[in-house]
């Protein structure tokens, strides 16, 4: 597995600015008995599937604390856990809960950097729902993965669920059969993103298919295209259509699959011309960005290096100078010798903190309005220090455990992705 990168620190900023939603100034709490929703934040639009994790109600206490208070609480009992207990922290998590990071980095890193600290019994992820299930497919038997607030999912992950896969998955075997073409390449390889719940990984495990990440998609695709013919892609279409653009692959051969249509919306001449069918997700944060705003960067700042993150939509990554994963950003921004203006097309937590690393650059968020990650958003210091509190006791909160059916084929499919490119290298958003 890898392991974690030097450039992978924590650092505390703040961040400023319109914000998307007025909401975003009051307590995640506020949301966890409301109607189901993702919070306020890039995905509030998105409609949050009915049997989506719920969270109860964070006790009083808890609320009602100042964060002061709060942080003295969480500093006091990670100090009585020790070794005992890990926390991982996201790059698009909240300042106030980074700082208490025991390492940051994307959801793939994190969930291995996990495994260097061996006496930790809990592994407390500051992330969203399918980041824990990953620690916890990796994590010993022993190891008790923990995500502070259960409602901390992902719209994006949610836009494909194992029932309407496994229905595509029927249709598309309908269309293509199953038999292997000449060169002994099946007809289609399913390839799932990193984020996406463990049972889509499983799913992958099960029939032939891998995991990538936005740091490996293309050399998972080789994988895929020297085993199989075609590639179903799910759950994000953008990564999926930037990865295949860029290896030359003509966007029309590469049909979208709506879940809701008969053969996803499409008729079988073209699925059997598809080199790969992208699942209809997206990530809610990436899609906000757009090609004017990357105009107006180079007209205010001439000379300016825009970044952009690869689930951003087609148009915006051809027009970036660059596009790349979490750790890609970061990197490209910390291997910058000359003071440099970065306008960057990722999630403004992670933004922000940049800006405040590396002063000697000018660093802004493509997007001027601050508009975070809806999910990242629930997990905020009361819900940390309640389950930090909890250990301490002796009670493990909101524990993510991914069953074994599940938990070993999806396995296969990581460590597909492992053999696909050496563990040293991959990386994730
Ligand atoms: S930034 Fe997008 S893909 Fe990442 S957790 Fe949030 S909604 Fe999901």
């Amino acid at each position: 597995m890898s392991s974690i990168d030097s450039t992978i620190q924590r650092i505390t900023t703040t961040g400023e600015g319109e914000t998307c939603a007025p909401e975003l100034a009051d307590g995640p709490w506020t949301f966890d008995l409301a109607l189901p929703s993702y919070g306020p934040g890039a995905s509030m639009g998105d409609v949050i599937p009915t049997g989506a994790p719920r969270q109860g109600q964070l006790p009083l206490e808890y609320q009602k604390a100042s964060n002061d208070d709060l942080n003295a609480r969480i500093v006091a009992a990670k100090a009585t856990l020790g070794d005992r207990a890990v926390i991982l922290g996201h790059f698009y998590q909240r300042d106030e809960v980074v700082q208490h990071a025991d390492f940051l980095g994307d959801s793939f890193q994190l969930a291995n950097a996990a495994q260097t600290v061996p006496n930790a019994e809990a592994i407390i992820f500051c992330g969203v729902h399918f980041m824990a299930e990953t620690a916890d497919i990796l994590a010993r038997s022993d190891q008790a993965v923990i995500l502070p607030n259960l409602a901390a999912g992902c719209s994006m992950a949610d836009m494909a669920d194992i029932d309407s896969v496994e229905e595509c998955w029927e249709q598309l075997t309908e269309v293509y059969g199953t038999e292997p073409d000449a060169n002994g390449r099946v007809p289609i390889i399913p390839v799932t993103y990193m984020n996406s719940s463990a049972a889509l990984k499983g799913f992958c495990g099960r029939n032939g298919g891998i995991v990538c990440t936005s740091s490996n998609a293309t050399t998972v695709l080789e994988w895929a295209y020297e085993r199989g013919q075609r590639v179903l892609f799910f759950p994000d279409q953008h990564l999926g259509r930037n990865t295949a653009k860029k290896m030359g692959i003509s966007t029309d051969l590469m049909p979208m699959w709506n879940p809701n249509k008969p053969l996803g919306g499409n008729d079988s001449e073209t699925l059997t011309d598809a080199k790969v069918v992208l699942w209809h997700g997206f990530c809610s944060v990436h899609k906000r960005f757009n090609v004017g705003q990357i105009d107006k960067a180079r007209a205010d700042f001439p000379g300016v290096r825009v970044i952009v993150h690869p689930e951003c939509p087609m148009p915006v990554v051809d027009a970036a100078d660059e596009a790349g994963s979490t750790d890609y950003i970061q990197k490209a921004v910390a291997a910058a010798t000359e003071p440099t203006t970065f306008a960057i097309g990722t999630e403004i937590n992670m933004v922000n903190r940049l800006a405040a690393q590396y002063p000697q650059h000018h660093i802004f968020c493509l997007d001027p309005v601050v508009c975070p990650c809806s999910t990242m958003y629930r997990i905020h210091p009361g819900y940390l220090a309640w389950v930090l509190e909890g250990l301490v006791r002796g009670e493990v909160l909101n524990q993510i455990t991914v069953d074994d059916d599940v938990a070993e084929p999806a396995r296969l499919a990581l460590e597909r992705m492992l053999a696909a490119k050496p563990p040293a290298a991959s990386t994730q958003a």
